[in-house]
């Protein structure tokens, strides 16, 4: 069977981000022409964003969320339009890194970028939600030390993200990103934990990667390779990788 090439649309870096870049130019309209399914944050690191049948949802620290205008800027974005080539059914309360074990099976090879989503019922989500910011901007590690990591029980939902493969690490988020939103569209964020009751975990694989990149001062000036990034990131993000 011959792997069917498919593209991922990604936005700035996550070094950016770490260097705190946290606003360019490219509008959710732009950002959805280019795929319906994905994940992100906002100008300023105003909530985390997270998309769904090309839907766009805010997630702010403040606990809303909120449907934001097409003419809302994004500094850090990564979406797909979803096709589901991998399925597997998940039962019997899973922790996340069991999950990610299972889904790390399913994949024909780590080399490859995969969108991923994963609808079900959840006995728990942990999540943060990044705070806004304003100028001059700190670095991510010091905007996202001490957020509140909020705990939702018996929720159902869906998980919407990507995992990527370590060569790709100081670009995408190192290892699995995923967002949550429930289905009631009341609460979620970027996911610290779960537990999944039971589920259907979906994968489409991304051969092609479309790299945008800021042309901003604040981008050109940046330092995209600090001694420390794999730990800022780590740190920032939660990684499990
Ligand atoms: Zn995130």
């Amino acid at each position: 069977m011959t792997t069917p090439r498919h593209s991922i649309f990604q936005h700035s870096t996550i070094a950016s981000l770490a260097a705190g870049v946290f606003d360019d130019d490219l509008t959710l309209q732009e950002l959805l022409g280019h795929g319906s399914f994905g994940l992100g944050t906002f100008n300023a690191l105003d909530g985390e964003m997270i998309v769904l049948d090309g839907v766009c949802y805010q997630m702010r620290s403040d606990g809303s969320i909120s449907q934001p205008p097409m003419s809302a800027n994004t500094p850090y974005a990564m979406v797909t339009n979803f096709v589901p080539t991998l399925r597997t059914e998940l039962k019997g309360d899973l922790l996340r890194k069991s999950v990610n074990q299972i889904i790390s099976e399913l994949e024909p090879s780590p080399n490859y970028l995969y969108a991923v989503r994963i609808t079900g019922e959840f006995n728990w989500v942990t999540t943060r939600t990044v705070a806004k910011q304003t100028r001059p901007y700190p670095p991510l590690v010091e905007a996202t030390d001490g957020e509140d990591v909020l705990r939702f029980e018996n929720v159902k939902g869906v998980l919407a993200g990507f995992r990527t493969p370590e060569f790709q690490a100081t670009v995408s988020v190192p290892g699995c990103h995923v967002h949550f939103i429930d289905d009631e569209r009341t609460m979620g964020g970027h996911v610290v934990d779960y537990e999944l009751k039971s589920g259907v975990a979906e994968l489409c694989i991304g051969t092609d990667l479309q790299l945008r990149l800021p042309v901003t001062k604040e981008f050109m000036q940046a330092n995209l390779t600090p001694e420390d990034l794999m730990e800022q990131l780590n740190k920032a993000e939660h990684s499990d990788h």
